[in-house]
């Protein structure tokens, strides 16, 4: 008996250590190229140097007890710091905010590059299959966002699928930029209603020191330029910046702009996990809890137990 687990972020992760951690064996499918998810950090070379950007969560919380253990050996590792500037609670990946979910696949059987395309059933098995990928286990996982989980299990359980199109995300288009001289702000700031978050990304513990931030568009001006090219984001929203801070704008070094179509779910009240004993089909992921990284750990987490208490 194995479990397939689509999707190897935060939630999908915490999940799979827990069933491996109670002698099941998982094997992981991830589209990405690597660990992250919607914890990415980007590396890119600027004027002959190489620097990281948290272009997705910038940093995260830890209250729930189990959430907290696990980040407190994170910690002692150095995988995770505080980040003072963002709050009293504020932690962060070093050297990258993708450093926990690298931390949580050691071990762990990923396939990175793996998409499934669609989920079939056989005889009782479940079949997933992708591009040049045609996988048989008993039971699956399917720990990706609202918008992608829908189409891949409503046409096996119409309650799960419901849930998931009851869910609807906010776009973030996020901009990541250096700049020739340090910008007269403090290292985080909400500045307005074009720039919902801003953050001197070079400043969090273990980066580079460079003048390199992070902005992050509101939702509402990322759903009004949706389809705009990313050079052109990029421009508008620095100039946004700038002016919403009335400070003069300053000469960049590097700028580009990534769109997150389903960055922040905005969760239906229901269960933390979704479980179906008879099709051994289960469900995880922020937008069944909270649009937090800490939520998707606790939401992979009861999966996790559910499946456990019931497969033995
Ligand atoms: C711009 C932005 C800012 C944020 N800021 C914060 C913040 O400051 N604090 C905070 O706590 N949270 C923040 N979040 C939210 C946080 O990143 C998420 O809550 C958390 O990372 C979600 O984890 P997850 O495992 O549920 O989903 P994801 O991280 O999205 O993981 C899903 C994984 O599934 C893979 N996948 C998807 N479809 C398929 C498929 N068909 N086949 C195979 N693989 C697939 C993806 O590649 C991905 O790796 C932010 C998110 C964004 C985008």
């Amino acid at each position: 008996m194995t479990v397939a687990i689509i999707g190897a972020g935060m939630a999908g992760l915490s999940c799979a250590r827990a069933l491996v951690q109670a002698g099941l064996t998982v094997e992981i499918y991830d589209k990405g190229r690597g660990p992250g998810g919607r914890m990415s950090t980007r590396r890119v070379r600027v004027e002959g140097r190489g620097l990281r950007f948290d272009h997705g969560a910038q940093y995260f919380t830890a209250r729930d007890e189990r959430f907290r253990a696990e980040v407190a050996a994170w910690q002692q590792a150095g995988r995770v710091a505080p980040w003072p500037a963002a709050g009293d609670e504020a932690l962060v990946g070093v050297p990258g905010m993708n450093e926990p979910v690298r931390a949580m696949a050691e071990g762990l059987d990923v396939r990175w590059g793996a998409r499934i395309d669609r989920l079939d059933r056989v005889a009782g098995e479940w079949m997933l299959h992708g591009e040049g990928l045609l996988e048989s286990h008993s039971t699956v996982v399917v720990a990706v966002p609202a918008e992608q989980a829908g189409p891949l299990v409503a046409g096996f359980s119409p309650q799960f699928g419901d849930r998931a199109e009851r869910t609807v995300s906010e776009p973030c288009w996020t901009v990541m930029a250096c700049f020739a001289q340090p910008l007269p702000l403090p290292d985080t700031l909400a500045t307005g209603d074009s720039v919902a978050w801003a953050a001197r990304d070079g400043a969090k513990p273990g980066r580079s020191g460079s003048e390199s931030w992070v902005l992050q568009a509101s939702p509402r001006w990322t759903r009004d330029r949706l389809d705009e090219a990313p050079d052109a984001i990029a421009a508008k929203l620095l100039a946004a910046f700038f002016t919403e801070n009335a400070v003069a704008p300053v000469a960049r070094t590097y700028a580009a702009a990534h769109r997150w179509l389903y960055a922040r779910a905005q969760p239906v009240a229901g269960e933390p996990a979704l479980w179906d004993p008879s099709l051994r089909l289960g469900l995880a992921g922020d937008w069944l809890l909270a649009p937090r990284v800490e939520s998707a750990w606790v939401s992979g987490r009861e999966l996790a137990d559910r499946m456990i208490a019931h497969l033995g």
